[in-house]
């Protein structure tokens, strides 16, 4: 187990920077999950890592130890790629063992540790197959089989789930969360799917243009996101933005973007610049049936569209030319054409300054 420590890293290829200043600590034992767009600098950050990359400039700790000369066989990190890389020709076994064989190690202690892998990874009955024999699911269990066998003192993984379907998605979330709490190893995850950074990292690096956004837990995220990038890219669906004024008639502060006009009583602002961006979450707009009448800011808004999810619909809604939606479970006499009025929960509205895009307190 280790820690990771990225000091002031900046990474050019050419003329182009595709890191900014990378700051970062990654705890010992932790998993931590680097979330971003296609292009943002994922990939870079978590090999330099494995020292298949070097930053133009900065440090890069492994433990307390200064690594950016040391050679990624000599660095103790094991990673996890998307096209699981096993060698075809070989078995299951063959392909787990084959790392500890290279060093030498005595075959009893290889088969012992390739045993007792394949039993936390529940392969024990396919360890004389070869790769093609497999399924995509299997494959990936080889794949962190042969991680887990050497030991590493930090895990990383590089979108080693987008090769596989939704089902089969979702269970390996949940295996490699169970690999951390049995293994508790220092883990860096790469995604760009919002939902496996939710619900597997301990904490979040959320990163765009090569500069990590926010670094923080999945709730703190969530909730108070710094800025309107990270408030549009964590959450699903994703939080409506609707741009407008907020000032101030008969001592209340009030949101106006075209007809549409809320109530903000409790909220308080530093200061107001003169264009808001406010944002709320499709799970925060329900619908005005006859127990709720008497709340406030109940915008009308016709029904585009709807979406059906299962345990709720996602209503696509149109006030007068301002597009929002609204997760709503019940929607019994919604259809589509239909204008109906939803009421907006002032306790969940986020503010960011439509100029600088950063979060207003
Ligand atoms: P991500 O993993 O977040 O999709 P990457 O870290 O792979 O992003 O890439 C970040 C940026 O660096 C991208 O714009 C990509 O095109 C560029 N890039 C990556 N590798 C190289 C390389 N070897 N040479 C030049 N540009 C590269
Ligand atoms: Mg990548």
């Amino acid at each position: 187990m280790s820690t990771v420590r990225f000091e002031n890293i900046n990474k050019f290829y050419g003329d182009i920077q595709v890191l900014n200043n990378i700051n970062l600590d990654v705890e010992d034992g932790e998993f931590l999950v680097l979330v971003g767009p296609s292009g943002c600098g994922k990939s870079t950050t978590l090999r330099m890592v494995a020292g298949l990359e070097d930053p133009t400039d900065g440090q890069l700790f492994i433990g307390d130890k200064v690594v950016n000369e040391i050679e990624p066989s000599k660095r103790d990190i094991a990673m996890v790629f998307q096209n699981y890389a096993l060698y075809p020709h070989m078995s299951v076994f063959e392909n787990m063992s084959f790392g500890l064989k290279i060093r030498k190690l005595d075959s009893a202690e290889i088969t012992k540790r390739v045993k007792e892998a394949a039993d936390i990874l529940q392969i024990d009955d396919l360890l004389l197959r070869r790769p093609k024999e497999l399924s995509g699911g299997q494959r990936q269990r080889v794949a962190l089989g042969r991680c887990i066998v050497r030991n590493p003192k930090v895990f990383l993984f590089d979108e080693p789930l987008s090769n596989l379907d939704a089902k089969l998605r979702a269970e390996m979330r949940v295996e490699i969360k169970k690999l951390h709490q049995i293994l508790k190893t220092t883990m860096m995850y790469v995604t760009h799917d919002q939902t496996e950074a939710m619900t597997m990292g301990s904490r979040i690096a959320v990163i765009n243009k090569g500069v990590i956004e926010q670094l923080d837990t999945p709730d703190r995220i969530y909730r108070h996101p710094v800025n309107k990038f990270v408030a549009g890219f964590i959450g699903s669906p994703q939080m409506n933005f609707i741009e407008g004024n907020v000032s101030s008639s008969d001592g209340i502060l009030h949101f106006a973007s075209g007809k549409i006009d809320l109530d903000l009583s409790g909220h308080n602002f530093n200061t107001i610049p003169s264009k808001v961006i406010l944002g709320i979450r499709p799970e925060n707009i329900s619908l005005k049936t006859s127990e709720n009448k008497s709340s406030n800011n109940i915008i009308k808004a016709v029904v585009d569209l709807i979406e059906p999810l299962g345990a709720v619909s996602l209503l696509h809604l149109n006030s007068d030319g301002i597009r929002f939606s609204a997760s709503i479970k019940s929607i019994e006499n919604i259809i589509e054409g239909i204008e109906a009025e939803f009421i907006f929960d002032g306790s969940s509205f986020h503010f960011f300054d439509a100029a600088s895009q950063k979060y207003l307190d």
